[in-house]
């Protein structure tokens, strides 16, 4: 059995405000009793600290809208209410919640508990008209959790032989190729964003905590960055290659962009990086209309693994207001059933980016048919960070990160990963799913909406 793979969560709250969905009042008949300091485990109610014969205000930063106090106040005196800041944060795709559930989950890594049961809506755009089979659930046999079998996340980076060729002698003749494990089927790719250094040291060092790595333009690679060179994928393009030789011969792996050199000519292009070093080599190709066919095209000519990159809400790029465009869903299906009808599939990797904003879209992804994602956002909104959608997404770091260390930054994004983790192996202890690897283009765990309206009432109200 392998070695349990663990991710160490720890309390790292900060120390600013943030969005809050209810808020909490305290009622002037409040008999300052005391019974709410009790019942809420969260602490959000406390004695002033001034004259502890009455309560302070409630802290609503922490409440985790279990309404037990408000339940159990016996003068009925606390009131929860709609924070009106907080439906007006986020957008339609980065939704308040949204944030609200990355930025907890950085707090302690635990996943939040709502208390109040889920009253969303069960279908709708992207991922959330997709739905997972949990059916081993509610079966006896479901154990994988909970500690007799061992529920493996990793997943290895590199490309695959269909077979392997053997001498008449017996001996193997194929040469095998080099392949790089991850603990997780996920990898941090650096937003495009300024961000000071101690942000992305902090990402650096977060990576190598979790055993994955990070996505990081080549300028940014600074002496300080090259002791961390086993978890920093240097992101260059084909003409940057020769100016960063030493950085190359470090890395493991290396992602360059998809361009006219790479499609015209992978073959060299990876054989000049391979004298270089020893380092695998992603192809980051932007998710545009027809990238199935750029996909296979560099399956075909020899990929080990093609990063595909969505916008920031998962939509194909060139589409400035995303209508009409796909979401990562159906461009990841789309590109692995063409890799299955090329009978490529089982030979690369591919990995996907953009709009995987929650635990559950990583799932999604892979069952989609991708090996393993990419995220950015999610790691700033677990530092604080707002985003507003518009014309373009915006996004809003807090003044003061600037003040925070780069450890408790660092924690964060593993209590993030810790909490994302959990979830993962919840998902796929209900799928009956002991390995990751088994997750791609599992389709049949998963229901799509848009599927089963066509074929229940397309015949009724379609032409
Ligand atoms: S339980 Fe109710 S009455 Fe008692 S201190 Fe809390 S708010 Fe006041
Ligand atoms: S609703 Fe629950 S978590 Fe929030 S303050 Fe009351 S007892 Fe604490």
């Amino acid at each position: 059995m392998p070695k349990k793979y663990h991710i160490h969560p720890k309390s790292t709250p900060l120390e600013l405000e943030y969005i809050y969905k209810f808020k909490i009042v305290r009622g002037e008949n409040c008999i300052n009793c005391g019974k709410c300091t009790k019942v809420c485990i969260y602490q959000a109610h406390k004695r002033s600290e001034a004259d502890p014969r009455i309560m302070a205000d409630p802290n609503t930063v922490v409440c985790r809208n279990c309404f037990r106090c408000i339940q159990e106040c016996p003068r009925g005196a606390l009131e929860k209410s709609l924070e009106k800041v907080f439906a007006s944060t986020g957008g339609a795709y980065w939704k308040p919640d949204m944030l609200l559930t990355l930025y907890k989950q950085a707090e302690d890594g635990a996943v939040p508990v709502s208390g109040a049961g889920y009253r969303g809506p069960f279908t709708g755009p992207g991922f959330d008209g997709m739905w997972t089979d949990m059916s081993e659930i509610v079966r006896p046999t479901r154990d994988g959790i909970h500690g007799r079998e061992y529920i493996n996340t990793s997943i290895d980076l590199g490309r695959k032989l269909n077979h392997l060729v053997f001498s008449p002698e017996g001996q193997l003749l194929s040469k095998v190729p080099d392949t790089v494990e991850v603990s997780l089927p996920i990898i941090f790719d650096m937003p495009a964003l300024k961000l000071s250094p101690h942000i992305k040291l902090a990402m650096v060092k977060a990576a190598a905590e979790l055993n994955t790595f990070v996505i990081m333009p080549v300028a940014d690679i600074t002496a300080d960055f090259e002791k961390h060179s086993d978890n920093i994928v240097p992101r260059l393009t084909s003409a940057e290659i020769d100016g960063h030789k030493e950085i190359i011969k470090k890395a493991r792996v290396v992602a360059v962009d998809c361009d006219s050199t790479v499609l015209g000519g992978l073959a060299a292009l990876q054989e000049k990086i391979k004298k270089i070093g020893n380092a695998l080599i992603v192809i980051r190709v932007p998710a545009v209309k027809e990238v199935e066919y750029t996909v296979a095209k560099l399956a075909h000519d020899g990929a080990e693994i093609i990063h595909i990159v969505a916008d920031y809400r998962g939509q194909e790029l060139n589409s400035p207001d995303g209508s009409g465009s796909r979401h990562l869903k159906d461009i990841i299906r789309s590109v692995h059933q063409r890799l299955v009808e090329d009978k490529l599939r089982d030979e690369v990797i591919i990995m996907a980016s953009g709009g995987v904003a929650l635990a559950e879209h990583v799932a999604k992804t892979m069952l989609c048919g991708a090996d393993l994602t990419a995220i950015d956002l999610p790691l700033m909104v677990a530092l604080g960070g707002r985003i507003y959608e518009e014309q373009q997404q915006i996004l809003v770091l807090p003044e003061q990160l600037a003040k925070i260390p780069v450890p408790v930054i660092t924690q964060r994004m593993v209590n993030l990963m810790g909490a994302w983790h959990s979830q993962i192996l919840e998902m796929m202890g209900a799928m009956g799913i002991r390995e990751a690897r088994r997750l791609r283009g599992e389709s049949g765990r998963a229901i799509f909406f848009e599927e089963i309206d066509r074929d229940t009432f397309g015949k009724l109200f379609l032409k």
